[in-house]
């Protein structure tokens, strides 16, 4: 969406009513709203990319989904996609990418109490902090840059080796390194003496198997990323599906989960019908439910789920969630 539309799609969304936007659905309607993480400090390896909710944002959040929407967790979902189950309400149904552990220290202690369940996706590389994501890296590049005086020399020589042909600031030039390019970070990290694996050691940004039992122990479910968070439209189509596949795989030992599920690293967006029914076509790898990030509605049967980037959408609940009702009831 362009940004004039943006806010006039805003502004519409806005002087609605919630009431108003659910009557233009059939009952109940089920909704997919996500997040990757809360927390109330600045976390170089994620802001620099998008700004994560403090905990009393999320907290309002949480607070408008429960007026109008009852918490589901995934297994409800997938009965009521099956039509084994019915929904009596409006529900929505939570869920955390990216295996961040923002999601265990901040997130779980009070959707616990609450009693609101939750799933979240993890990448296979990121599980006990092996490996930082290409993404983070840049981030943890654009940190550096913004806080650290570079000499125009050394600034030549990172921007030398980006070799993005653009007139844009060195920040903007790492944040658009490509998945293809991503071992450019590993050469720009050392001349400005960013250690990664020190980082991963420090910080512990993921998730590791300890705490993703226990989040288990605590009836939040585990479902998988992809291997490594590769955009899918760099992949094969072979290799779109081994992502999906081997992640799953990797849930299914690490989390112990029975049921497999799946959401899109960055979008579902131009992922073709063909790498939909190899990954649905049933095995024991086989994804039972995927998730994407286009809003609200579903696709191959009701298997495909959209989902509300509670980040992006809007500045708080009522507005990501006005927006999407509204771009939905329209389509
Ligand atoms: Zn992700």
């Amino acid at each position: 969406m362009n940004k004039v539309k943006n806010y006039f799609f805003s502004w519409i969304a806005g002087r609605m009513s919630t009431e108003h936007l659910l009557s233009r659905f059939t009952h109940p309607l089920l909704i997919h709203p996500f997040y990757h993480a809360v927390t109330d400090d600045y976390l170089p390896h994620l802001s620099p990319l998008y700004k994560p909710k403090n905990f009393q944002k999320f907290k309002n959040d949480l607070d408008f989904l429960g007026k109008y929407f009852q918490a589901v967790d995934a297994e409800d979902v997938l009965l009521y996609t099956q039509g084994e189950k019915k929904l009596q309400e409006n529900a929505f149904h939570l869920s955390f990418d990216d295996g961040l552990r923002e999601v265990y220290t901040v997130v779980l202690p009070y959707l616990y109490r609450k009693g609101i369940p939750a799933t979240v996706f993890i990448n296979n590389d990121f599980v006990n902090n092996e490996t930082l994501f290409y993404r983070h890296k840049a981030a943890l590049i654009v940190d550096v840059l913004t806080k650290k005086e570079i000499s125009p020399a050394l600034s030549k020589e990172i921007e030398e080796r980006i070799s993005i042909p653009l007139k844009k600031p060195l920040t903007a030039k790492v944040l658009a390194v490509q998945y293809s390019q991503r071992e450019v970070l590993d050469e720009i990290a050392p001349l400005l003496d960013i250690d990664f694996e020190q980082y991963l050691k420090k910080q512990q940004p993921y998730l590791t198997t300890k705490e993703i039992h226990e989040m288990r122990k605590k009836g939040f479910t585990i479902g998988a990323h992809s291997v490594n968070h590769s955009p899918f439209a760099a992949l094969t189509e072979e290799e779109q599906i081994e992502q999906v596949l081997d992640s799953v795989a990797f849930v299914k030992r690490t989390a112990q989960e029975q049921h497999r599920y799946f959401s899109f690293p960055f979008t579902d967006e131009g992922v073709s019908g063909a790498v939909f029914q190899a990954i649905y076509k049933p095995s024991k790898r086989s994804v039972e439910l995927s998730f994407g990030i286009t809003g609200i509605g579903t696709r191959y049967e009701g298997r495909h789920i959209a989902r509300i980037d509670m980040e992006k959408y809007g500045r708080d609940a009522q507005e990501a969630i006005h927006k999407a009702l509204l771009k939905a009831s329209l389509q």
